[in-house]
């Protein structure tokens, strides 16, 4: 996507070296929140990349997920569901589980979070392996609901992460 406003998020993303450890290059969003026309700008073209897709729920990824995904939930005018870390969630849960590097880890979603045939819009941060983003639409799936699309504000491309989403619609506005 090649307009202004993506070049003024892409000033707004600091890369931190080395974070969280050695050899990974962390693309740190905090600078775009604070900034409120970065942040409203950022949104608004997620939903404008979604603009005439039929959505019913957003459905964010802990943390990161919750601040872009609650904000677009709000845009959209829908409901938002988080998916979280084990042991977060209170009522009854599925859980899905993903690989890491090194082990593995697991996302939980409140087994009545969502309606069958409900279509959602998975929202992250960022997308890197892909692994996290995949065992959320598993999650979804398993609810009985429908995964339109998935969305992120950074896409790092290198690591093709997309992927493990063949077949879904992918959505990004800032390719590394
Ligand atoms: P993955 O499952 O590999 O796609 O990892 C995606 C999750 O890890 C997202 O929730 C990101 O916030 C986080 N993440 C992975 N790599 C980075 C990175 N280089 N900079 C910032 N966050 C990252």
């Amino acid at each position: 996507m090649s307009d202004s406003r993506i070049d003024y998020l892409r000033s707004r993303i600091r890369d931190v070296p080395d974070f969280p450890k050695e050899g990974i290059l962390f693309k740190d969003i905090t600078p775009l929140l604070a900034d409120v026309e970065a942040f409203r700008t950022s949104i608004e073209l997620i939903a404008e990349r979604l603009d005439g897709d039929r959505l019913d729920v957003v459905i964010g990824i802990e943390s990161r997920g919750f601040m872009f995904g609650a904000a677009l939930a709000d845009k959209l005018g829908i409901g938002f569901v988080p998916v979280r870390k084990p042991g977060k969630l209170p009522a009854a849960t599925y859980r899905a589980e993903y690989e890491l590097e090194y082990g593995t880890d697991a996302l939980e979603i409140h087994q009545d979070a969502l309606r069958a045939g409900q279509r959602v819009v998975i929202v992250d941060d960022l997308i890197a392996t892909g692994g996290t983003a995949k065992a959320t639409g598993e999650l979804v799936e398993r609810c009985g609901a429908e995964v339109a699309s998935f969305a992120f504000l950074i896409n790092l491309r290198f690591l093709k992460g997309e992927d493990k989403l063949a077949g879904y619609r992918v959505i990004s506005l800032l390719d590394y």
